[in-house]
C-alpha cells in the first residue's frame, strides 16, 4: 500500500536571512516534511520503510548549517538530503515566522519537492576498450546518489550507423530513477563522455563513449540542445533491442507505443 509519512514542527534556532542583522542573531525556523512511501507495510520492519528519526536529523542538520540567504535553499537541501538517503520522493516546508517584514503576518514558508523520475539512457562505444568505457560509465552512474535502482541491459555489438563511424559499436541501455532535471541529466551524460576522453568531431562519428537520454519519464522536450524522447531512437535497433531487455513495456510518449512494439515494427520495416 502506498502512503506518506508526515513530520511536522521541527524547530531550529538559526541565523539565515538576506539582512546582516538576521545573520548576526538567532531566530526560529520550523520545518515539516512529507515522505512518499511506495510500500508502507513491509513486514512491520523499520528497515523496510523510511526512518523518520533519521529524516528529522537530516532536516536539523540542513537548518543548522552555516547561514544562507533563503529558506528556498534550506527547503531544497533538506528535501534532497531525505530523498537521496531513502530513495523516496519527499517534500519539505521551511517556515520563518519571524521573518523581518514591515507588516503584521503570522508565517511565511517555502515548500521544496524532491521527486524521482524514471529515465532511460542509451550508451555506445566504438573506440578502444569499449567494454571498459561502458563499465566505467555505469559505475559512475551507480555511484551518483541522485540515481537509484539502476538496471543495465546486456552489451550488444552493432554495425556503425549513419555512415560516418567505422569501428563496430558496443551498445547498452539502462533504466533508473533519478532526482536530476532533464538538463542536469544531460550534463551528467556530457561529463561521462568527457571522462571517457571523447573528442567531438562529427555527428555520429567515432566515439569512446556516447550517452544519450532516451526517455525522461513521459516528458516531451523539443529543444535544440535536448530532444526527448531521443529523436532517432525508433530507427535504431541498437537502441531498441537492449532497451527492450530492461523496459519492454515503457510507452513512448509521442508514438504511444511500447518499446517492445517499436522494436517489432522496426524489424518488420527492415525486412
Ligand atoms: P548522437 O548521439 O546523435 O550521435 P552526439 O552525441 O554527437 O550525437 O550529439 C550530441 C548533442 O546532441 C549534444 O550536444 C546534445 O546537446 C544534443 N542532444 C539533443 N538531444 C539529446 C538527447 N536526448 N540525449 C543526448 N544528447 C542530446
Ligand atoms: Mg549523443
Amino acid at each position: 500500500m502506498k502512503g506518506r509519512i508526515n513530520l511536522t514542527g521541527i524547530k531550529v534556532m538559526a541565523s539565515h536571512g538576506v539582512f546582516s542583522e538576521e545573520k548576526a542573531s538567532l531566530h526560529p525556523f520550523i520545518a515539516d516534511a512529507e515522505l512518499y512511501i511506495d510500500e508502507l507495510e513491509r513486514g512491520d520492519d523499520l528497515a523496510g520503510t523510511c526512518d523518520y528519526g533519521t529524516a528529522a536529523e537530516i532536516i536539523v542538520r540542513e537548518l543548522s548549517a552555516p547561514s544562507v540567504d533563503l529558506i528556498e535553499t534550506l527547503a531544497s537541501r533538506a528535501a534532497r538530503g531525505i530523498a537521496v538517503t531513502f530513495g523516496c520522493d519527499c517534500s519539505v516546508t521551511v517556515h520563518k515566522p519571524e521573518a523581518p517584514l514591515s507588516v503584521q503576518f503570522s508565517d511565511v514558508s517555502v515548500t521544496a519537492r524532491a521527486r524521482f523520475t524514471r529515465v532511460c539512457l542509451g550508451l555506445g562505444s566504438n573506440m578502444g576498450d569499449r567494454k571498459k568505457y561502458l563499465d566505467e560509465a555505469v559505475e559512475c552512474i551507480r555511484a551518483d546518489e541522485e540515481n537509484k535502482d539502476v538496471r543495465v541491459s546486456s552489451y550488444m555489438p552493432s554495425a556503425p550507423y549513419g555512415g560516418v563511424a567505422d569501428g563496430e559499436f558496443l551498445n547498452a541501455c539502462l533504466i533508473m530513477r533519478t532526482l536530476k532535471s532533464p538538463h542536469e541529466l544531460l550534463d551528467m551524460c556530457a561529463n561521462l563522455e568527457g571522462a571517457a576522453g571523447r573528442v567531438r568531431k562529427e555527428h555520429w562519428g567515432n566515439r569512446t563513449l556516447d550517452v544519450d537520454i532516451l526517455f525522461y519519464g513521459d516528458e516531451i522536450i523539443g529543444e535544440e540542445k535536448l530532444t526527448v524522447p531521443h529523436i532517432d531512437m525508433c530507427n535504431r535497433e541498437f537502441v531498441l533491442a537492449p532497451l527492450c531487455e530492461i523496459a519492454p513495456g515503457y510507452v513512448h510518449p509521442v508514438y504511444k507505443k511500447t518499446v517492445k512494439d517499436l522494436l517489432a515494427e522496426l524489424k518488420r520495416r527492415g525486412r
